[in-house]
């Protein structure tokens, strides 16, 4: 339906559509309407389908209509700190000229500044489990007057072990309250978690639409490993490439990689799980306002992290799952805008291409063979072929520094 469409406060309603939203997303669609009648929800929906809003907007809806201004009335749990910011970023959009006042409680930061907020009354706290659990432990919290607790990416609370803790949360806050749980995916674990927190939950489901894939343009360049930063270089200065987001399997690479392209004179940071948490923190938030060009990350680091901006996506190494590639790429081609996928798959990476290709069809792809730093795939004997520059038109307008010892 069209956000016009949608009966809820006036600031709150023009503050999504300043984000651009015209149309409700399919969850959003099924949601919204249950959330605001009172039921506890357990919904399931693809990464990028807008479950946030789906449970922000008429939860903040309510808490505007609240005249009891002084306790944190709604909970949403996050199982990182990135998703947690990001939540946030998403509540201060929406949030724009109300009351609305919020809280982040999540680790790696200073307990004092967080409950210097809070003790100043926040409607709503994002937090992730194990720093919430912590000052609800040491009674520096009340969360008595507690009416809404979200848990959102269940899948991945479950992954990470966060269930003990949340039961403990859970246990902490008043019985009488309204409870949703999102996740991308469905588990067992997830609807037992669901039978367990939730009271007579109504189950929604949307299923992937396999037309997204539509909107991402994928493209594979065979190229020699040591080759793929020149090539990337490459890339990024002939397309015009605004922002990125790079994927490397290791931290080590990830480091790596964002040193090449800093001496390479262009705006780039790695974002691991090696790196303190404040430096994650301000990596993270200085990509999404573009203030980092190039954000180089492990797929473990970039999990859950949605960039609305972002077109391009560089596999600068190929995952071995056909599913973590998936995941990749799905942070693109959002809301109807086209996006790139762009893979540079070495000799070595080609075993974990064929599967990729197997999940997605081969027909997506694009296969770009000759370029300035090809090689030829080739069968094992056969004789090399790399770093030959193919005379491609495109060597031409290359004026990148070549450099050995970028990778
Ligand atoms: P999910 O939690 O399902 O992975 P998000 O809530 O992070 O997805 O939303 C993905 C992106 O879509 C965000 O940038 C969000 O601002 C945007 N978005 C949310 N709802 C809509 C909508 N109705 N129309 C267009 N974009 C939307
Ligand atoms: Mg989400």
């Amino acid at each position: 339906m069209k956000f016009e469409q949608l009966d809820i406060n006036t600031t709150l309603l023009n503050n999504a559509v300043a984000c651009g939203y015209t149309d409700t997303t399919p969850i959003q669609d099924q949601v919204m309407p249950l959330l605001r009648a009172g039921s506890d929800v357990l919904a399931c929906a693809p990464t990028g389908t807008g479950k946030t809003a789906a449970f922000l907007l008429p939860i903040m809806n309510e808490l505007l209509g609240s005249t009891d201004i002084a306790d944190t009335k709604a909970l949403i749990l996050a199982p990182t700190r990135e998703l947690a910011l990001q939540i946030g970023l998403e509540v201060e959009k929406y949030a724009r000229d109300t009351a609305i006042r919020y809280a982040l409680v999540i680790g790696g930061e200073s307990i004092d500044d967080q409950l210097y907020l809070i003790n100043r009354g926040v409607d709503l706290i994002v937090a992730t489990p194990g720093r919430l659990h912590q000052l609800l432990d040491e009674q520096l919290i009340d969360l008595r007057a507690l009416q809404f607790l979200v848990i959102d990416e269940c899948d991945r609370m479950l992954d990470l072990g966060f269930i003990t803790t949340i039961r403990k949360i859970v246990h902490k806050l008043p019985n009488k309250r309204q409870t949703a749980l999102f996740s991308a995916t469905l588990q067992e674990e997830t609807e037992l978690l669901a039978r367990e927190l939730l009271r007579k939950p109504i189950k929604v489901e949307v299923k992937a639409a396999p037309l997204d894939m539509a909107l991402i343009n994928q493209t594979v360049y065979y190229v020699d490993k040591q080759n793929k930063m020149n090539l990337l270089l490459h890339i990024l200065k002939e397309e015009a490439v605004p922002s990125a987001l790079i994927f490397v399997r290791t931290r080590a690479d990830a480091e790596k990689v964002a040193d090449a392209l800093l001496k390479a004179g262009l705006d780039a940071a790695a974002l691991h799980g090696d790196l303190e948490q404040v430096d994650r923190q301000h990596i993270f938030k200085d990509f999404m306002n573009n203030r980092i060009a190039l954000l180089v990350a492990t797929d473990v680091a970039a999990r859950g992290i949605d960039i609305p901006t972002l077109t391009y996506v560089f596999n600068y190494e190929l995952p071995n799952e056909p599913e973590t590639y998936l995941h990749r790429i799905g942070r693109t081609g959002r809301a109807n805008k086209t996006g790139f996928a762009i893979s540079l798959c070495s000799n070595a990476e080609l075993r974990f291409l064929k599967p990729i290709k197997a999940l997605i069809g081969k027909k997506k792809f694009t296969t770009i063979e000759q370029h300035a730093f090809s090689y030829a795939p080739r069968e094992k004997g056969t004789p090399r072929n790399s770093a030959s520059f193919k005379g491609n038109i495109r060597n031409k307008t290359c004026d990148i520094t070549q450099s050995e010892d970028l990778l």
